[in-house]
């Protein structure tokens, strides 16, 4: 009798049946190394929002700007959860935002 699988196997297997369904996928070749072996975890990844800041360039043509990003002041930080790829040779890692494929929480 194959053993029963975890709640987040369950839910691993259902975030790549998602990704599938949604063309994401489908090739497995590494595009780094171009093995096929694949390492697949749940993360929680960091994140602070940024504000974005257009500054006229110096000594540039008229209409050229910079863009400048700053920590917005008072902003709290949060975490994007995630589903990650990370190639088992090379270490090349791909990451899925689970609040955009509605699978978070
Ligand atoms: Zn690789």
């Amino acid at each position: 009798m194959p053993p029963i699988p975890t709640a987040e196997q369950i839910k691993l297997s259902k975030a790549l049946d998602v990704l599938r369904e949604r063309g994401a996928l489908s090739d497995d070749t590494c595009p780094e190394c171009r093995h096929h072996d694949w390492h697949v975890d749940f993360v929680a990844i960091a994140a602070m929002p940024l504000s974005a800041i257009e500054s006229q360039a110096p000594y540039a043509p008229p209409g050229a700007v910079n863009l400048f990003f700053s920590v917005r002041l008072g902003s709290t930080t949060g975490y994007i959860p995630a589903l990650t790829l990370t190639c088992t040779t090379c270490g090349y890692t791909k990451i899925f935002n689970l609040n955009k494929i509605g699978l978070a929480g």
